[in-house]
């Protein structure tokens, strides 16, 4: 127990209004995707652009400079109009660093959009075609694009009374290859479940916000997220959510430093890939 109150607003928020946004926004350079690759390219936070040869998937994409009271305090990697076409978006939940009715209504073309139950009426008159609800290990096809939404420990309100909505993470899986977007989670024992039932070879884990205002578990630390991606029995664990929004009281670059150590610890420190923003990786 901390023996000084802590403050949030004064601790955390205040100073950020004074903290200058980092990272630049250029153009980013999409590469060719050969049948059988993965383009990866992390936008910032929990939003990535993960691309086959066939299509162009988005996950909860964030364009977003505030959080109500939460400065963005790092660009994302390139600006919303360097996107490629795209062909599918996946939202994890209904939190406001995941779903974004402003970032959504500007992607949004008339492709489909694929979100937790109880989400849909939040994405429903964005200009998508149709919206896909799923429950935990329920799938979704888009031509060679298989998706599935994988339970997670975590919880779905995006107000206080609408608890309701529900949450999870998502597997994609294209040319017998599977990529896992965790959505936001505690470390819970469901991540052994979700990699027995899905061959996952890439896993894009948050390792941010574990020290929330709340005080309530809900976001791993880095060490679990180790610890999830053993049990996963992933290949390439690469970190997200964290260095965007400050969501808890931990520095911003203290959750990066922590997951080296323990991965180097683990001796799983070149199976982890730190990305960065806006510059798009083959694998
Ligand atoms: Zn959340
Ligand atoms: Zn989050």
């Amino acid at each position: 127990m901390a023996w000084h109150r802590r403050n949030f607003l004064t601790q955390v928020l205040i100073p950020s209004l004074f903290t200058k946004r980092s990272g630049d926004e250029a153009a980013p350079r999409f590469p060719e995707i050969k049948p059988g690759e993965y383009g990866i390219t992390w936008i910032g936070h929990a939003s990535f652009l993960v691309q086959t040869h066939d299509y162009n998937v988005l996950i909860d994409p964030n364009w977003a400079r505030w959080l109500k009271v939460i400065k963005r305090l790092k660009q994302p990697g390139f600006e919303i109009h360097h996107l490629p076409d795209i062909d599918l978006v996946l939202v994890t939940h209904a939190h406001f660093d995941h779903l974004d009715r402003r970032t959504l209504r500007r992607i949004a073309s008339d492709q489909p959009i694929v979100v937790p139950v109880g989400v849909g009426n939040l994405v429903h008159d964005l200009g998508f075609n149709i919206v896909h609800e799923l429950d935990y290990w329920q799938t979704v096809r888009l031509g060679s694009l298989k998706i599935s939404l994988t339970p997670c420990h975590h919880w779905g309100a995006r107000f206080l009374a609408d608890l309701h909505r529900g949450f999870g993470g998502f597997v994609i899986e294209a040319n017998g290859r599977a990529i896992f977007h965790c959505g936001d989670s505690a470390y819970f024992p469901g991540f052994k479940e979700i990699g027995e039932r899905h061959d996952i070879e890439i896993a894009l884990l948050p390792i941010g916000a574990y020290d929330p205002p709340s005080g309530r578990e809900v976001h791993m630390n880095p060490e679990e997220a180790v610890q999830a991606f053993l049990e996963l029995r992933a290949k390439k664990l690469v970190p997200m959510h964290y260095g965007t929004f400050r969501l808890g009281y931990e520095p911003l670059d203290e959750p990066l430093s922590r997951l080296l150590s323990r991965a180097r610890e683990a001796g799983i420190h070149d199976d982890v890939l730190v990305m960065t923003e806006g510059q798009p990786v083959v694998l």
